[in-house]
């Protein structure tokens, strides 16, 4: 046997696995008892990696070769990956040739590695000049990024899971930890155990598991968190519970944001929240007067209309008492994805560039096109998730290409992506699994590796970069991630127009000085090490620096960025000299105003419909859902409301009922539940269509709660407000 060190492929906690193996097989996994963020534990979706893993290889389950449909609806045939390659390049190519470079889009996804992401971003922004490129992580933690880069001038989490230990007041908003990050629930409970004085208290519409632990609950009415903050904050100012000499020496624009927050009054706040004025107090008091205070929050916040706004609001708190850059204090935002984060380091999104550059700076995109040796990246900031797949809609974008992540299921108003999918010239879908709904989309089925079959890096929620290694062989004729970019990559440069040489770094030429007569590529890597050196240089004097790091380090032990070169370990925490990344040095109070959902009930719609995970499933539950052991927990879909409710509509638990939006319909058993308000409902967001059938409101076969959703979004992160749609409910 064999054993593999790695790294977990779900969430954000980023545990680090031990993956067993014989004669090409993975027999079984356990936590690494080395990893600092899991130290052995896993929780379920982690422990039976293996048995997702065993699950037979065949073309049902898995893409096995490329496949090509030769024209649409038709069966897809398999073809040989030299002419699928040809033709993607050749159809990429007549897209830009004819109507220019944004006429191509890339959507990618937090779950692939770092060097996979590099590698799609270069591609897009320095090969083909576009920056159409974004990913599933837009509707995971852009307003994360968002609101750190607004309050404290750059995307970093300040602390560390180490802070869970040292809090004494502990802040969940908007995540159901003991769910979606149960490794770090695990270490909660063990934090508070070892000390029982610790306070926690929990945000949220729903009573979760998590809120259930929580020492005061504060069931706010969905999308109410801005104003509960500026009460807070209000009670704070009123009381003296601020920090006035770290607000003077340490940030700017305090003044402008009290005046926002002198309206938030304890009663204005009770009544929109809809909580007692009370419990309103007694948070702000253990928010501000605790020793340390670790604020931890998730998609709660940043699925949301106001999705900066929530997340700015919350940094506001910690700044205005002091609760940052100490032990146990800070912000802190947990990402979804297992490499949300590395996505953002290499620029990821349609608004970033390489090692946290902004797109929006000239000296930022100077500096990405000489690294890369290409004359320029563009300007022109590129489509967002939902923006991208509109474009696709509008018959703006006519070729899309789709890796790793299942649009035609997890983007917010199914029937826009699903018009997108259908009215696009050409769609490339890169994907290990051949069971996702938006496969059924493609012209050309790109078979790619998976867990346990892939190498790289992944960074999770506490800026921890560990190693991803492979166990076994690639399946059949699948390849990796960052190959299939790669040998894209050279086809494309052969068939686009070749760049002038790069003023700014003498490289770029269109010559390949040791191969005369050949054009130099832009992807001349070999190896995803080969990928993850070119990153590296790229994060040099950068805020993220990670010049002393290895991939012979990493495999000795994850490290937390930053990591300069010279440097002994990374860094826990952030901000501890009360010096941020700004013009002057000083953190930035945002003042941001309250603002209600996009979608607000009504008489027609009566009920907040919010989503959110199951605990043994994992998005879209390609991977999870092939294992029967994870459907004990939860074994099907169903829509939660109020016992109250259920009984004012005369409906019985089972009842099959209609939950029908302005976008569409979905029918489904209901279930009572305690745990919401009345005038609430919720949906787990994990169910596709062979679980959760829906219809657009145009009839169009749809599937999933994404049939409800709306894609109303942030205006500053653009993520959608995936957590809220106005909905009735009747009987089926
Ligand atoms: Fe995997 Fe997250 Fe579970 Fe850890 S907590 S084992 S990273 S799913």
């Amino acid at each position: 046997m064999t054993e593999t060190r790695s790294t977990c492929p779900y969430c954000g906690v980023g545990c680090g696995v031990i993956i067993q193996s014989e004669a090409g097989q993975i027999t079984g996994v356990r936590g690494d008892p080395q990893h600092p963020a899991n130290f052995g534990r896993l929780c379920t979706k982690g422990s039976t990696l293996h048995l997702t893993a065993a699950a037979p290889v065949t073309r049902q389950t898995r893409l096995l070769q490329p496949m090509l449909r030769e024209r649409r609806n038709g069966a897809p045939l398999p073809v040989e990956w030299g002419r699928a390659l040809d033709l993607a390049a050749a159809r990429f190519a007549q897209a830009v040739t004819d109507h220019g470079p944004d006429a191509v889009g890339f959507y990618i996804s937090g779950q692939l590695l770092t060097e996979d992401y590099y590698v799609f971003n270069k591609l897009a922004k320095g090969l083909i000049g576009t920056n159409n490129v974004d990913t599933n992580s837009r509707l995971c933690m852009s307003s994360a990024v968002a609101g750190y880069k607004m309050t404290l001038g750059a995307d970093a989490p300040p602390a560390c899971y180490e802070d869970v230990d040292h809090a004494d007041c502990l802040f969940i908003a908007g995540s159901n930890t003991a769910f979606a990050h149960p490794v770090l629930f695990r270490r909660i409970e063990e934090a508070r155990a070892a000390k029982p004085q610790m306070k926690v208290i929990v945000c949220d519409p729903r009573r979760t598991d998590t809120a259930e632990f929580a020492d005061l609950f504060l069931p706010i009415q969905p999308g109410t968190d801005v104003m509960l903050f500026h009460g807070l904050l209000h009670i704070m100012l009123w009381e003296g519970w601020t920090q006035p000499e770290y607000i003077a020496q340490h940030t700017s624009g305090f003044d402008a944001l009290k005046t926002v927050v002198r309206e938030c009054t304890p009663e204005q706040v009770a009544q929109t929240c809809g909580i007692p004025k009370e419990d309103l107090f007694t948070a702000a008091q253990w928010f501000a007067t605790s020793n340390s205070t670790l604020s931890l929050y998730c998609q709660g916040l940043n699925q949301s209309s106001s999705g900066t706004a929530k997340n700015a609001a919350l940094v506001n708190l910690h700044l205005a008492t002091a609760q940052i850059g100490r032990p146990g204090a800070g912000p802190f935002s947990l990402t979804g994805q297992p490499n949300a984060m590395g996505g953002r380091e290499v620029g990821g999104l349609a608004n970033l560039l390489s090692a946290h550059r902004d797109l929006a700076n000239p000296q930022h995109r100077a500096e990405v096109a000489a690294l890369w040796g290409v004359p320029s990246v563009p300007d022109k900031p590129g489509k967002t998730a939902v923006e991208m797949f509109q474009a696709a809609a509008d018959g703006e974008i006519k070729a899309l290409w789709i890796a790793c992540t299942n649009p035609a299921q997890s983007m917010p108003d199914q029937a826009t992506v699903r018009r997108a999918l259908q009215r696009a010239e050409f769609v490339v879908v890169q994907e290990a699994f051949a069971t996702t709904t938006t496969c059924e989309f493609a012209d050309l089925l790109l078979p790619a590796t998976t867990w346990g079959e892939k190498d790289g890096t992944v960074t999770n929620s506490e800026r921890r970069i560990s190693r991803v290694r492979p166990a076994v062989g690639k399946p059949g004729g699948a390849r990796h991630d960052w190959e299939i970019v790669v040998e894209f990559g050279r086809r494309l440069e052969a068939r686009l127009p070749s760049p002038p040489p790069s003023p700014a770094s003498g490289r770029g030429s269109p010559e390949d000085p040791e191969t005369p007569g050949q054009r130099r590529t832009l992807f001349p890597y070999a190896t995803p090490e080969s990928i993850w050196l070119e990153h590296r240089e790229s994060t040099r004097g950068r805020d993220l620096d990670i010049t002393g790091l290895s991939y012979g380090l990493l495999e000795r032990s994850p490290q937390q960025w930053p990591f300069a070169e010279g440097a002994a370990q990374g860094r826990a925490r952030l901000y501890e000299d009360g010096v941020f990344p700004t013009a002057d040095g000083k953190a930035r109070f945002a003042a941001v105003q309250y603002r209600p959902l996009a979608e607000a009930r009504e008489s027609r719609y009566p009920f907040s419909l919010t989503t959110g995970r199951l605990r043994d499933q994992w998005h879209g539950m390609s991977r999870t859902g092939t294992l029967g052991r994870l459907f004990g927990h939860v074994p099907e879909p169903v829509v939660e409301m109020h016992p109250q409710d259920i009984a004012r509509r005369l409906l019985r638990e089972g009842d099959l009922v209609h939950v029908t939006s302005k976008r569409g319909s979905i029918v489904l058993p209901v279930q009572a539940s305690a745990a919401l308000g009345v005038n609430q409902a919720f949906i787990a967001m994990h169910w596709g269509p062979e679980f959760l059938a829906g219809v657009s409101s145009t009839g169009e076969r749809l599937a999933g709660v994404n049939a409800l959703t709306t894609s109303a979004y942030c205006p500053t992160s653009k993520q959608p407000e995936l957590k809220h749609a106005a909905v009735k409910i009747l009987k089926a």
